[in-house]
């Protein structure tokens, strides 16, 4: 599965999922399987250039190739809030690869939506579950 994600060209790349990381060597991690004080490094790392990376985006999103009418609106609308409704860093600690470091550092699941247990965090009435037995890799019969 980690497969899919090998050799992007920037860690940027990475900012739509919440599954890998990619270290200064190009080896991909699960980030499940990164340490907590790891994973918070990678994100002081990331949130350092929050502005580069807003740049980086913004100029991607406008260079991006002709589209139909309707994809056209959808974008315009995409990009507008990108560009006007946000600061850099707020945008950039909202996305997935961000929240799921965020939640690492704090020894959670990267998708921290659902235990390591496989079972939700939160149950249907916002109410946290005790997890605090589970472990990365724990299985539940
Ligand atoms: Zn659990």
């Amino acid at each position: 599965m980690t497969d899919d994600y090998g050799g992007v060209q920037h860690w940027t790349d990475l900012l739509t999922q919440r599954e890998v990381w990619q270290d200064a060597e190009g080896v991909i991690h699960r980030l499940d399987d990164l340490p907590p004080d790891r994973c918070a490094r990678i994100h002081a790392f990331c949130m350092r250039q929050a502005d580069g990376v807003y740049d980086l985006i913004g100029m991607q999103l406008a260079a991006a190739p002709e589209m139909s009418e309707t994809a056209t609106e959808a974008f315009d609308r995409a990009f507008d809030s990108f560009m006007y409704d946000t600061t850099p860093a707020a945008w950039l600690a909202g996305t997935p690869l961000l929240e799921a470091l965020r939640a690492r550092s704090y020894d959670l699941p990267a998708d921290w939506r659902t235990c390591h247990c496989g079972y939700p965090l939160v149950d249907e009435k916002g109410e946290l579950w005790d997890h605090s037995a589970c472990y990365p890799g724990v299985i539940i019969d």
